[in-house]
């Protein structure tokens, strides 16, 4: 049966089981913020968190993994994760960054390392109980998702209704042996938390539909709010670290001292550090602090969305927000500024 609910107690036996099965990584508390990390106990998880710390995509895409290892003269060895692993407690504006890597990782040039992870994750998604200070999924469209986990939670107030859309998501909720029949009222229950977290995970709200915004940049390059903005913007990569749809990478190559052996790492990058665009011979394409912070949002607005079939590469998960000292982050602050400056037409 794909759909099921379960109440507290039940909800708590079904995470139990889950943890005898291996690893399972989840959200859990971090003094008074939230963040994922491996679940030990079922106490420990936080379904009503409000936004983590750090994205799933960790998971996915590590800070530093290495790629391969090698032996000059001879031969290279691929390291690849193998472990499988579930992973619980996935936003659905998170989900839909996820969606978005996927597609980039496997279109083009298949990055074997980020899919053979992907493959081996089985995803518990579960729909927010608790709206971030910065949250705006509701613009972005991102409140609600409806592909891309095994297995969706939803908190209905007396129990979780939990749907499975995968064949591992099946599997594992047959683990939920103590689950009763659902309802025609609990599915109401659970359209209505759609329908208000569509209107309220809004606070700041987007003054034009996100769909339209690769239009409004097509006006905006030479606007003076990129030099403004730039202006107290540390270079910090913040902004791009806390992003789970940011996924740029540097490849580097760790010698030993040996100078015979050594290994390929890939590590997070980001568009706002200084040197990002730096390449051989010391030339550097965005040496320009301002135009670094313009870079940033039109890759969320119109470079990517042109990769990935016209989707906003910005989800709305508010985390750069947080994430940046000065507050000149917000990418909403920004298009809104835009649209009241050139217009939308
Ligand atoms: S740009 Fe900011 S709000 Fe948008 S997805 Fe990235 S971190 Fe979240
Ligand atoms: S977090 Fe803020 S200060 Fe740091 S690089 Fe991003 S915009 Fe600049």
């Amino acid at each position: 049966m794909n759909l099921k609910k379960l109440s507290k107690n039940a909800f708590m036996n079904f995470i139990n089981e889950l943890l005898l099965t291996g690893r399972v990584e989840a959200v859990q508390a971090k003094g008074d913020k939230f963040d994922f990390g491996p679940l030990e106990s079922a106490k420990d998880l936080r379904l009503d968190y409000d936004v983590t710390l750090l994205p799933p995509k960790k998971y996915f895409q590590p800070p530093v993994e290495t790629l391969l290892t090698y032996e000059v003269g001879k031969t290279y060895k691929s390291h690849y994760d193998n472990e499988k692993f579930i992973l619980i407690g996935v936003h659905p504006y998170d989900m839909i960054a996820i969606n978005q890597m996927d597609r980039l990782f496997s279109q083009d040039n298949y990055d074997s390392h980020y899919m053979t992870r992907r493959n081996n994750a089985t995803i518990i998604a579960c729909d927010v109980e608790t709206p971030s200070e910065n949250v705006f999924a509701s613009s972005m469209g991102t409140a609600t998702v409806k592909e891309g986990y095994d297995i969706l939670l939803t908190n209905i107030g007396d129990g979780y209704v939990a749907e499975a859309v995968t064949d591992k998501g099946q599997a594992l909720l047959l683990k939920a042996n103590k689950s009763v029949e659902i309802s025609e009222e609990d599915l109401g229950k659970r359209q209505q938390v759609w329908n208000k977290n569509q209107e309220i995970l809004n606070n700041h709200p987007l003054k034009c539909k996100a769909l339209d915004l690769p239009k409004l940049l097509e006006k905006a390059y030479d606007h003076p709010v990129w030099e403004e903005k730039a202006k107290t913007c540390f270079s910090c990569g913040s902004c791009n670290q806390v992003c789970p749809t940011c996924y740029c990478f540097n490849v580097q190559d760790d010698v030993n001292w040996n100078m015979k052996t050594g290994k390929r790492q890939r590590v997070w990058d980001g568009c706002l550090l200084t040197g990002f665009t730096k390449v051989a011979g010391g030339h550097e394409f965005r040496a320009n602090r301002a135009d670094r912070f313009r870079h940033r949002l039109y890759r969320k607005a119109k470079y990517v969305p042109a990769k990935i079939g016209g989707e906003i590469a910005c989800v709305g998960c508010g985390r750069c927000i947080d994430a940046c000292l000065p507050d000149i982050a917000n990418p909403v602050n920004i298009y809104n500024r835009l649209i009241e400056d050139i217009g939308i037409d």
